[in-house]
């Protein structure tokens, strides 16, 4: 009872859940250590037999709290080596936590920093653990998810991948970006920063996402398969990322898509990368990138005329939006500039649209019902990447930050139920 007199609830409620999971853990100790019978001899790694040592126990943390379980202990009098079978049994060798509790510290370690998963994972579930453990589990299992790619990327490394079967694919876009993450110093060490002279602080992950349209709207303009999109990502080169995104390509339907685009910004190594993997895939730059190559190249020549700015402005949008990429060029190659730096960001920018020039031709891909924008892995970036890696002073390594946008990945898939379960078949 409150001082007031009335009753409280929530005390009461919170301290039934505490005492029922006490009972809950104290059933399943008793069940767990149940003395079931076991061999007095089985086999050892180095093919011989090892003993009946003794019973041993072992701490583990459930979703109903720390129990103790009793478990037989082997040890090879040829190898010295020691187990329990029983660990793997129960899918809990080498760790201190049961499968329950660490799907759990892989949600909430996925979705906010280690020390919002642990108060979280108190409140919500009655589990107190540190931060720290949010942070390994998490973290392992993330890194067990992206040894499984690894797996399937070497494959495509070898032009190993087996036919995935599935419904027709009408149309699949496959869009890539990069975003920068705040790491720790040594991740940086002798890397350029983004201001000459200065060390960077940031690395650059690479996301990509497969998604498929089937229908146009009433309009014209394309709607993206309801769940179609799926990501993959992570801090490593160019090539690694290259097979990484063939191979999530091929697992979407690559191989029986009647029609593939690749979208992305202007920059060079997504081409490059998509002539290699994905070649005859008709290219198109966002259309929101180029526009924004002419805003900015409009307020360089005309700072502080607004109106003039418009005015140029306005005619060049509209030969970009119609895809008379070779009409802009002449346009810029008309300007004359009153400075060497303002000639040399106008030849860069004429350059820009002369090479993007055929993946501009803006019409032709609205008539085919086609996206123009790549917004999808735009938002991506930030709902995949940013809002977990890039909150402020959080500080990242590549082996940590690749774990946790593994983990990511696969959620933001759905894939992370089928992952769960194929694990613990494996095991
Ligand atoms: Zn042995």
């Amino acid at each position: 009872m409150r001082k007031s007199g009335q009753f409280d609830l929530e005390a009461v409620e919170m301290a039934a859940r505490a005492a029922s999971h006490q009972l809950g853990a104290k059933v399943l100790e008793r069940l767990l250590s149940a003395p079931a019978g076991y061999a007095s001899t089985l086999a050892c790694e180095c093919g011989r037999q090892a003993r009946f040592h003794q019973m041993r126990a072992k701490q583990v943390l459930t979703v109903l709290g720390p129990i103790t379980i009793e478990r037989p202990y082997y040890v090879c009098p040829h190898c010295h080596r020691g187990c329990s079978p029983r660990d793997r049994e129960l899918d809990v060798q080498g760790v201190a936590c049961s499968p329950g509790v660490r799907r759990m510290l892989a949600v909430v370690g996925s979705e906010s920093s280690f020390e919002h998963g642990r108060e979280q994972l108190e409140l919500l579930a009655g589990l107190a653990v540190p931060a720290k453990a949010v942070e390994r589990h998490a973290e392992a299992i993330g890194a067990d998810i992206a040894a499984r790619e690894q797996t399937e990327i070497q494959r495509a490394k070898q032009l190993d991948l087996s036919q995935v079967g599935g419904p027709a694919v009408r149309q699949l876009y496959i869009e890539m970006d990069g975003t920068g993450i705040p790491v720790v110093l040594a991740e940086t060490t002798g890397r350029a920063g983004k201001v000459a002279g200065q060390p960077a602080h940031t690395r650059e992950v690479k996301l990509g996402c497969v998604f498929t349209q089937t229908t146009t709207d009433a309009a014209g303009r394309p709607v993206r398969d309801q769940d179609s999109t799926s990501y993959t990502g992570a801090i490593e080169s160019a090539e690694e990322f290259g097979l990484r995104l063939y191979a999530e390509a091929w697992r979407r339907g690559w191989s029986r898509a009647a029609n593939k685009v690749v979208l992305g910004d202007g920059a060079v190594w997504i081409w490059n990368l998509a002539d290699r993997h994905f070649p005859g895939a008709p290219q198109i730059v966002d259309l929101f990138h180029a526009r924004q190559h002419l805003w900015e190249l409009s307020a360089t020549l005309f700072p502080g005329d607004e109106k003039a700015r418009k005015r140029w402005l306005a005619p060049c949008l509209d030969r970009l939006d119609k895809g008379k990429i070779e009409a802009l060029v002449k346009t810029l190659a008309a300007l004359r500039p009153a400075s060497e730096e303002l000639a040399q960001s106008i030849h860069n920018e004429a350059q820009y649209f002369e090479r993007n020039a055929v993946r501009m031709r803006y019409p032709v891909f609205r008539a085919q019902g086609l996206f123009v924008g790549s917004g999808v892995i735009e938002a991506g970036c930030k709902t995949v990447i940013g809002t977990r890696l890039k909150c402020s002073g959080m500080f990242w390594t590549v082996r940590g930050a690749n774990a946790i946008i593994a983990l990511r990945c696969c959620r933001l898939s759905r894939r992370f139920e089928d992952y769960w379960v194929d694990r613990t078949a494996a095991a």
